[in-house]
């Protein structure tokens, strides 16, 4: 969060709907945004991203619940206010600029009912130009620039605006994997310096992750799991938010003996002298089937040799630039992914696979709703 957030809006929804014909679009969707918070609404295609978005703009019309930006009702029973009335600016997928006009009166569009003073208004785009670092483009016209510079000089436009809310739509999938992460970058750090709230939707954890404060997991409609990105990451609710949010392995496993403390201690398929102790969200008897999760952070490998750990054979290794991502056969027809490790194991090596238990969770894996 950031420290100026006296423009930012504070953002209500409560249990929001939306009805297209006879499919639910948005089911029964309540969610708090403090002003100021980076908010990422993550999920997989048809999840509702879009149409969550689109009713806090004012594009879409809820079928049911109420929208609150910054204290005002925008939309709800018997109200309704347009876009251009809800104090917010959106950077879409597409860009979205006006074509006929130069980058500069791009930027500036906003500012046009402003009532700042012309040089003032020429002062600002400037500086936004530099900001988001194109200002030597501003006398081009949107089909003379790259995808990254289009989606920067949206992204000026919106900060032009000066509003409490900026809305995101998955402003980086059309663009290289280069130019994502240095716009993901100017996004971060360019909104949070505006002190505005800001609503990201994406479908890409990493991306997620990487940007939020606060993360709301969308499935089929509903919120499944509203929390930090760390408490997504170390202590997801249902097997959907575990798996869509990236693990390195998923096992069917019987549980042991309860620890206590939500632990519990379960034997692996594919070395079952071996047992390991993980988390549970629930209360689980002895004997139960459950799912093991195994968070990618939560693997390391070792030489053969050493006392610890399951054996392994490396099936494929990566290089990522920092060091090596590996797969690992563990056996049964298991298998472990993005395990990373500093140094190169070859295809074909025999190693020892190490769990955390803090990175190992149980769950029930048909579960898609948090209890
Ligand atoms: P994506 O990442 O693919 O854009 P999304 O998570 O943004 O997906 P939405 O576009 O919000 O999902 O769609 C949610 C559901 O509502 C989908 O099943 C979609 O087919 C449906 N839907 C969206 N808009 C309409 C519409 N205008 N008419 C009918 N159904 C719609």
């Amino acid at each position: 969060m950031n420290g100026s957030t006296s423009r930012a809006a504070q953002v209500s929804m409560n249990a929001l709907g939306k009805l297209f014909g006879d499919k639910r679009a948005l089911d029964d969707v309540s969610i708090d945004v403090e002003p100021g918070t980076f908010l990422v609404l993550l999920g997989p295609s048809g999840s509702g991203k879009t149409t969550l978005l689109r009713c806090l703009a004012g594009i879409e019309r809820p079928s049911n619940g109420t929208i609150t930006i910054g204290g005002n009702v925008v939309a709800g029973p018997k109200t309704f206010v347009p876009p251009e009335r809800r104090g917010l600016a959106m950077v879409f997928q597409d860009y979205a600029l006006w074509p006929h006009l130069s980058v500069r009166k791009n930027v500036a569009y906003p500012l046009a009912t402003s009532s700042l003073a012309k040089s003032e208004r020429s002062k600002r785009c400037d500086d936004l130009l530099e900001r988001v670092g194109i200002s030597h483009l501003g006398g081009r016209f949107p089909n003379e620039l790259s995808g990254g510079e289009q989606q920067r000089v949206a992204l000026a436009r919106a900060l032009a605006a000066d509003v409490g809310l900026i809305l995101f739509d998955e402003p980086l999938s059309n663009l290289d994997a280069d130019r994502r992460e240095q716009l993901r970058i100017e996004i971060a750090t360019l909104t949070r310096e505006a002190g505005a709230t800001a609503l990201y939707i994406t479908h890409d954890q990493s991306e997620a992750f990487a940007l939020a404060d606060q993360i709301g997991v969308l499935n089929q409609g509903r919120l499944v799991q509203f929390d930090t990105p760390e408490n997504i990451y170390r202590h997801p609710t249902t097997a959907f938010v575990a798996r869509f949010t990236g693990v390195s392995g998923e096992f069917p496993v019987k549980v042991l003996s309860e620890k206590g403390g939500s632990r519990v201690v379960v034997a692996l398929p594919f070395a079952s002298s071996h047992t390991i102790e993980a988390s549970s969200i629930e209360r689980l008897e002895p004997h139960a089937d459950v799912s093991l999760f195994v968070r990618a952070s939560g693997v390391s490998l070792g030489p053969p040799a050493n006392d610890e750990g399951v054996r392994g054979v490396i099936r494929d290794v990566a290089f990522n630039g920092r060091g090596y991502d590996h797969v690992v056969d563990v056996g049964e027809g298991f298998s472990l992914t993005k395990i990373f490790a500093p140094l190169r194991f070859d295809r074909g090596r025999n190693v020892k696979v190490c769990f955390d238990s803090s990175a190992c969770f149980v769950m029930d894996p048909t579960r898609e709703v948090s209890q």
